[in-house]
């Protein structure tokens, strides 16, 4: 049987693959610290289960309309107005299952072969995978790591050209936590505009800021820019609800439509349930919001010391998500043993084998020179894995 082009040339999400094999391991008994997956540790606060178990027990167990509930649209609206100063109607939010969904979605209904997208490198795994499933290409810039790997608009003018249809821009960012002021994303905003590209703004770490940052929608930045954006957010992250999988889309009209359109033949509306549960989540009280933020800015700035302390890791100090993406390139040709070090998948896969602790290489992100940790984990687990990665280090040769 042979599969599909699309099916044959996707490869996995390599996030979600090293966090199976060190659930594997630990399943099997291994004591594996799991730097890999980004996902808070912390359970999905009380008031937001009670309003699934509720939603459960009043019936609400049929289908929704495809782009998701009234009362969650107009939460989200409500949302998008006091926190980003956006003002949307309910029939520009399509609500799907979960923020990578909502970016596939959007992706798809933006994008076809011949079309090129502007991606700035490190970028999020999903990201590239899904550019290409449309047929479109990925056009790659590097945001540099001394301008806090964030892109200018310089960057973009070089590499527009007439097929350059889409900028995806994602602040906080994962996997390097960059959060780009309102000056920076003014100026991108000039450039986009000049192009009229289309920006898919993936806002899904918004709450997860630090150091008094603010975080900035640049479709908030003027009418134009809005009607040329797609934001992108959901309750995954800010909320501990990765697994109910919510996210959504705002955005113009037309676009709106097409991807309920889309949705109505592949998922139909998001689970009922969880909609329910996260009116509550949106609505309700940010207090365990605001715990979970303080409990993160702690982990991050113990981890970085940790690693600053390390000689030859680089890593500045990132406003925002739960990531920090040290550089490792100076341990390039240093051997455990027998097996030399030539690349950060090395170093990971040697450092998950060895000992047992899970990190990403930076290629997932399209840099090789780095690695991504997740400080999503509980402050002891920090500890101890950091013990164990300057051990490794200082034991190589
Ligand atoms: N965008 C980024 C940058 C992410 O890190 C994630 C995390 N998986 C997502 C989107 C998707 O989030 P969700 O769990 O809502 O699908
Ligand atoms: N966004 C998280 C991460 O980057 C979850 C994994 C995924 O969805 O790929 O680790």
């Amino acid at each position: 049987m042979r599969l599909s082009n699309r099916a044959s040339n996707i490869s996995p999400s390599p996030t979600l693959a090293i966090d199976a094999k060190a659930k594997k391991m630990m399943a099997e008994g291994e004591k594996v610290i799991n730097f890999g997956v980004g996902e808070p540790d912390f359970d999905t606060p009380e008031l937001i289960k009670a309003a699934a178990i509720k939603a459960i027990q009043t019936g609400m167990t049929k289908y929704t309309p495809v782009a998701g509930i009234e009362q969650l649209k107009k939460a989200i609206v409500k949302k998008l107005k006091q926190d980003n100063g956006l003002d949307y109607q309910p029939n520009q939010i399509v609500v799907s299952v979960g923020a990578k969904h909502s970016l596939y979605n959007t992706f798809q209904v933006l994008c076809q072969e011949g079309d090129e997208v502007v991606l700035p490198a490190p970028y999020w795994v999903s990201y590239l995978e899904q550019i290409r499933l449309t047929g479109a290409v990925p056009r790659i810039i590097e945001a540099r790591a001394d301008n806090g790997f964030k892109i200018t608009p310089e960057d973009v003018d070089r590499v527009v050209n007439e097929r350059t249809k889409v900028i995806l821009l994602n602040s906080p960012s994962n996997p390097t936590g960059a959060v780009y002021t309102r000056a920076e994303l003014e100026a991108l905003g000039e450039v986009i505009v000049k192009h009229k590209l289309m920006v898919i703004s993936d806002e899904i770490y918004e709450k997860l800021i630090y150091d008094n940052l603010e975080h900035i929608s640049i479709a908030a930045l003027s009418p134009e820019l809005k009607d040329l954006t797609v934001v992108i957010n959901g309750v995954s992250k800010a909320y501990a609800m990765t697994g109910w999988r919510i996210g959504y889309a705002a955005a113009p009209v037309s676009i709106a439509r097409a991807m309920t359109d889309l949705q109505s033949h592949s998922t139909s509306n998001p689970t009922s349930i969880a909609q329910a549960a996260s009116v509550a989540a949106i609505e309700g009280t940010q207090e365990p919001l605001k715990q979970m933020v303080s409990e993160f800015a702690k982990r991050r700035d113990y981890m970085l010391e940790r690693l600053q302390s390390i000689p030859g890791i680089y890593c500045d100090r990132p406003g925002g998500a739960f990531y920090l993406f040290p550089e490792i390139s100076s341990y390039f040709g240093k051997s455990y043993g027998h097996i030399v070090i030539n690349s950060a998948t090395d170093f990971a896969g040697l450092l998950l084998n060895e000992v047992k602790v899970a990190v990403v290489p930076g290629v997932a992100f399209g840099c090789d020179k780095n690695f991504r940790l997740s400080y999503a984990t509980s402050m002891e687990n920090i500890k101890e894995g950091m013990d164990r990665i300057a051990d490794f280090l200082s034991d190589l040769n």
